[in-house]
């Protein structure tokens, strides 16, 4: 969908009046010669500017999408609860899309692995749930001043007052760290063992982005880790959250990434891919122990005093239902071209002089671009990218290739090639 030059002009100006854009300057953002992508279109894996140019989505929009834009499947889900009902109240109302998103993901799981699901609307607030509910469940259970949690240098789990408290990207999280709870900053494995004993006492639950760091700057885990660390959980009696708002669905190359080392949290925080990359729908899983917790006494006592005024969207939970059917039914895990993407990342970008390091897993990718001396190289690849047609965000220089987990060889090599050709620039 083009739009007349004038008019994309007009909104350009308008946006930049009035609009405030997530993680970006104002100043830089206004510049007079900064002419902001009006996106416009989109199909698979491609998206469309005002202009008619068209782009390969490198980052899956900001990590959501998973089986491309405009996908017949979920459209006609969302269309077709449209005609019934875009939204109505969850809070002692029920609605069919919900319940049967409810029944396939629990369903997917080894019975009996998690009881129930608290739907919110983002990955933060899927973070939220699991915090308060942690705290909820100590003081129902018994140990009240199990309240406070665990969580690694460098996380993210999103931006809530809550779910930053637990964040330790120094950047984004040390100039709040004084409105945020205090949580216990691990640099490894090894200082969570190294807890002394009236300080594990004290800990609610521990929280780790699992296999893979996200806004960290795509960084691998050791190998173990994660199943260490969930051994450390059971013998000390403290809930491991694993937000997988990032790696959940398939991303991995698993359907989840706590699968590549066959263990399963007390609350899986999931969100972005949920809906496909269509709606804001997060959800967080309950293993049966604490759901068990709530399930009697007192109301006061037993009511879990969380929730948002969309939680169970219809319209959201239609989309997510489609795309986890998408899932199951093409067998999408199955098909993922993750060694194509392995392979042409190496065999293309790993001979550049200015890139220092590789990590990936599954379709997730990050390049590292070495900076010598040069500050933000990776924002100025990404901005040259674009006119090789590739539209992704680097994390400082870092530049992060996500997409959609349907893209086929030719459009993983035509994808490889535009962000060679900008790296080369350098
Ligand atoms: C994006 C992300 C979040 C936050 O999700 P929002 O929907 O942006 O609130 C939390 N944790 C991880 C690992 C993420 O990648």
């Amino acid at each position: 969908m083009k739009l007349e030059p004038a008019e994309a002009a007009r909104l350009r100006e308008v946006d930049k009046r009035f609009l405030w854009h997530p993680f970006t300057p104002l100043e830089a953002w206004c510049a007079p010669d900064r002419q902001p992508l009006i996106l416009t279109r989109g199909e698979g894996v491609r998206l469309w500017d005002s202009e008619g140019n068209a782009y390969i989505d490198g980052n899956s929009s900001i990590w959501t999408n998973l089986h491309g834009h405009n996908h017949p499947r979920i459209n006609a889900a969302i269309r077709s609860q449209l005609d019934a009902v875009a939204h109505t109240s969850f809070l002692g109302f029920t609605n069919p899309p919900a319940i049967r998103l409810a029944e396939a993901l629990i369903g997917y799981f080894p019975e009996k692995t998690y009881g129930r699901i608290f739907l919110s609307d983002n990955g933060s607030t899927a973070v939220e749930v699991a915090i308060k509910m942690a705290i909820q469940y100590w003081q129902i259970a018994g140990f009240p001043q199990r309240r406070k949690f665990a969580a690694f240098s460098n996380a993210y789990h999103g931006d809530t007052l809550g779910a930053a408290s637990l964040g330790g990207i120094p950047l984004f999280h040390e100039r709040f760290q004084d409105s945020h709870f205090p949580v216990h900053r691990l640099g490894s494995t090894e200082e969570l063992i190294g807890l002394p004993r009236a300080d594990v006492e004290c800990l609610a639950g521990v929280v780790i982005e699992p296999m893979i760091q996200g806004a960290a700057g795509m960084r691998l885990w050791p190998q173990g880790m994660l199943a260490h660390l969930r051994r450390w959980c059971d013998q000390n009696d403290v809930l491991l959250i694993a937000d997988e708002i990032m790696t959940g669905f398939g991303r991995t190359g698993k359907m989840f990434a706590c699968e590549h080392e066959a263990i399963w949290p007390d609350f899986l925080a999931l969100a972005k891919g949920i809906s496909g990359g269509y709606l804001p729908v997060a959800a967080t899983l309950i293993r049966p122990k604490i759901v068990e917790a709530f399930e009697k006494g007192p109301v006061e006592t037993t009511t879990f005093f969380y929730g948002h005024s969309y939680t169970g969207n219809a319209l959201g939970c239609a989309a997510a239902l489609a795309s986890w059917q998408i899932l199951e039914e093409e067998r999408v895990i199955e098909k993922l071209r993750v060694s194509t993407f392995s392979e042409l990342l190496v065999s293309r970008l790993s001979p550049l002089g200015r890139v220092s390091e590789i990590r990936s897993i599954g379709l997730i990718a990050g390049v590292d671009v070495a900076p010598d001396g040069k500050p933000l190289l990776g924002a100025r690849v990404c901005q040259a990218a674009r006119c090789h047609g590739l539209l992704t965000r680097p994390i400082r220089d870092t530049i992060v290739l996500m997409p959609p987990l349907c893209i086929e060889d030719a459009e993983l090599e035509t994808m490889i090639e535009a962000l060679r050709l900008a790296i080369l620039e350098f």
